[in-house]
Order: structure tokens, then sequence, then C-alpha cells
């Protein structure tokens, strides 16, 4: 009988994975045996973080995308449909264009989406640089501003545990635009503000989510000038007065506000019935271990979807995507799963325009911070202009 395993979303836990499931079940999908279809909502295929890069005009759209198709294996059915509903206990989804798609295993990687309208004043007054037009926006302010102050907000989901996206980003950003205002030599006369919510993540107080990150970070930004403040949850914004007010009763003024705007799951998952998070932020439950959503057997979620305490990064989703398929695959060919995430990530982080650090972490180890490097710079350089591609097609 065939067994169908359906992939929703071509972002790169989607894309990856789905190539991983060719080379791993080949001699099933070979004999007819297993159809793996991919369903995206998108016929282009993102790298996401260069959208950071764009607020620094390092890259352009056309950099930034691949065509979807090209990405993944032939053997793989992609169709570019919306899925609209999931229906767990029939085993199928619905899409937008009235198609219905059953499975047999179900992987979910859409995603999430930044809503920096749920905060008061930020959608008006605030810049972010996590999707590539509100980036190009930004560009254009961090490219003529002469003087002034740059604030630098996180909000976090309000579900517990749960990160920010890309837990390394305003740091990066952070040290990218001073680096930037050096260079236009512009930075004599921009104060650049960095805060942080009083309960993120694994610390309280802290300037990352982690304490080992946390407590290096105030050598890293007195040493550039660049000041903090600690425990500033972004609460609302007056965008005529050009001020930010947080839930501890603190205020920032800003010429630009640089922010990490508050995220929740795509509406379809929203609208599953199945997320516990709180303020309709629609995170998946999610099995810490084998990677399946809690309570479904045969439904598997990956990436920026999950209710993990990790980081909700590509370098997430790299050490994710095996446990997944190691694990259907076992359960086709032997009746059961096979292999536990140990909560791994591992990145690169810019710290500033040319240098790099490479850090990994898990659920029991935090990230051990070492000094930013060039060396660290090139590869992350080299991650950013191929190497990603080639992990997108599941061949790193
Ligand atoms: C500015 C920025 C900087 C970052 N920096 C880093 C970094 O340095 N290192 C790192 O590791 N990570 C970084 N990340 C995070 C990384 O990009 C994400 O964690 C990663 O893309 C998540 O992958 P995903 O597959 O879960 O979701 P996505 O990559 O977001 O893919 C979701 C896919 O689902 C599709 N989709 C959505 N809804 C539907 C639907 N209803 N039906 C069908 N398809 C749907 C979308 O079109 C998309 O193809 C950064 C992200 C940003 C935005």
């Amino acid at each position: 009988m065939l067994h169908k395993i359906l992939v929703i979303g071509g972002g790169v836990g989607g894309t990856m994975t789905a190539n991983h499931l060719v080379t791993k079940l080949y001699p099933e999908i070979r004999s007819g045996k297993v159809q793996i279809t991919l369903l995206s909502n998108s016929p282009w295929h993102y790298y996401k973080p260069a959208f950071m890069y764009v607020a620094f005009t390092k890259f352009f759209r056309d950099e930034l995308r691949r065509p979807q198709r090209g990405l993944l294996r032939p053997e793989i059915d992609f169709q570019i449909e919306e899925v609209e509903q999931f229906d767990f206990q029939g085993n199928k989804v619905k899409c937008k264009s009235g198609h219905t798609f059953g499975y047999d295993h179900l992987i979910i990687s859409t995603g999430c989406v930044p809503t920096p309208e749920r905060i008061e004043g930020l959608k008006e007054a605030g810049d972010h640089f996590y999707q590539y037009a509100p980036a190009r926006q930004l560009a254009e302010k961090l490219r003529t501003i002469e003087k002034g102050r740059i604030l630098i907000t996180v909000t976090f989901p309000k579900t517990p545990n749960v990160p920010h996206q890309c837990g390394i980003a305003p740091m990066e950003t952070t040290l990218m635009v001073d680096a930037l205002l050096r260079k236009r030599g512009v930075r004599n006369k921009v104060e650049i503000v960095y805060t942080y919510p009083t309960v993120a993540q694994g610390v309280q107080c802290g300037l990352f989510l982690q304490s080992g990150v946390s407590e290096v970070l105030p050598a890293v930004f007195d040493q550039n000038g660049i000041k903090y403040n600690r425990g500033f949850t972004l609460e609302r914004v007056d965008p005529g007065a050009k001020v930010a007010y947080s839930a501890e009763g603190k205020e920032e003024n800003f010429d630009i506000l640089m922010a990490t705007p508050p995220i929740r799951a795509v509406k379809a998952v929203r609208e599953s019935g199945i997320s516990h998070a709180e303020d309709d932020e629609g995170w998946l439950p999610t099995d810490h271990e084998s990677m399946k959503v809690l309570g479904l057997e045969n439904v598997y979620v990956l990436g920026d979807t999950v209710d993990l305490p990790i980081s909700k990064a590509g370098g997430s989703c790299h050490n994710q995507s095996p446990v997944v398929v190691n694990n259907v695959a076992s359960e086709i060919r032997f009746g059961h799963t096979c292999d536990a995430y140990e909560g791994r990530v591992v990145a690169i982080a810019q710290m500033g325009l040319e240098e790099g650090m490479p850090l990994w972490y898990d659920y029991t180890h935090e990230v051990i911070p070492t000094p930013a490097t060039k060396l660290g710079g090139m590869t992350r350089k080299g991650f950013n202009r191929g190497i990603y591609w080639a992990v997108a097609r599941g061949l790193l």
C-alpha cells in the first residue's frame, strides 16, 4: 500500500526534511511504496537570515531567494498550495484552492510571522528586519541617519520558555549598526541603546536569553560605547512623541526604533485547535525528543512552529530535521521511532560587519561565548552566500 508523507512549508525546515526523506527512503520511493509531497504557499524559498543583511544593504532580493522547485529532489511532488485547515482526525489538510491532501505521516514546518501590530504604536513607529520590505525601510534610515538615538527592543512570546525568532539576531544587528555608523563616520553623533525584557527565557534582568552570553555582553557593548538597559519589556510606543514605554515603568526616546517584534504561528496552525500557547500564539505542543506533536501519533513539527525552549533558528532545524526523518523512516520500516532530539542548535553569530562567533547549545548546555574572529566572519559569509543552499538541498 502507498504510504503518503506530506510536508507543509517550503522554508528551511520543510525543504531539508523533504530532501532528507528522499535520501533515507530511496528504496521505498523507487519501488512506489512511499510518496513525498511538499506543499508551500510560495513558489520562492527565502534565506530568511539574509533579511538582517538587507537592513545593511549587504543583500538584495534576488540574492536571498531561489525557486522552491529547484531546491527539491526530483522525486518530491511539490505543489504551491496554502493550507487553510488541518483535519488531524481525518488525516488530511484542506487548502485555499479547495484541494485536499491526505497523509499517513504529516510534517509541519510553517514557521512564524512577525506581528508588530500587537504592541500599541509599534507598527507605526518601529522598524524591524524580520521580513524583506521592513528591512529595506530600515536600511534607508540606517543609511541616512546623521545624528540622534537608535533604540533596540526585544519582545518575547508570552508563552513561557518560548524564545523570539533567532535568539542572537538583536545582538548581532546592534553590533552591525555600531559598525555601520562608524564606517559612515557618524557614530559619535548617534547614541545606540540596547534593551532587553526583564523576564527573558533563561535569565532575569539579562541582555540575552542565556546567562553566559548575558554576562559577557556588557563588556562587548562598553567597548563599543553601546548603552544598555536591562529590564525593559516593551509595552507601548507613542509614534508622535517617539517614546517607547516599558511594563517596568521606564521610557526611552528614539529617532529609530529597531525592534524584535512579537511573533506567532501562521493562521492555519493557530486555528488547528491543538495549541495551548498563550495569547493565541499558536505554538504546537512538541515532544522534546521525538519531535511529534503531542497527542498525535503521525504528526511531526519542526522549526519556528514548535513550543520548545530552544532558539527559533535554521541552526535548530538543521538538527531537528534528521531526527524527524529517522523517526518517520523507522516507523515505516519497523513500526517505532528510533531517534531523539537533544535540543542542539548550531549557528555562527555575526559580530559587527566582519567578524563571527560560532555557537552551539542544547537542552542541558548553554552557549559558551568565544571571542569574535575574522575567521568566524568568513565562515558566516560562506554560509550566507553558498553553504546554506547545500544545507537546504539536504546535502550537508
Ligand atoms: C532576520 C532573521 C535573522 C535570522 N538569523 C538567523 C541566524 O543567524 N541563524 C539561524 O540559524 N537562524 C536565523 N534565523 C531564523 C531562521 O530563518 C528560521 O528559524 C527558519 O527559517 C525557520 O524555518 P521554518 O522551516 O520553521 O520556517 P520558514 O523558514 O519561515 O518557512 C515556512 C514556510 O512555510 C510556508 N507556509 C507558511 N504558511 C503556510 C501555509 N498555510 N500553507 C503552506 N505553506 C505555508 C512559507 O511560505 C515558508 O515557505 C533568522 C531569521 C530572521 C527573520
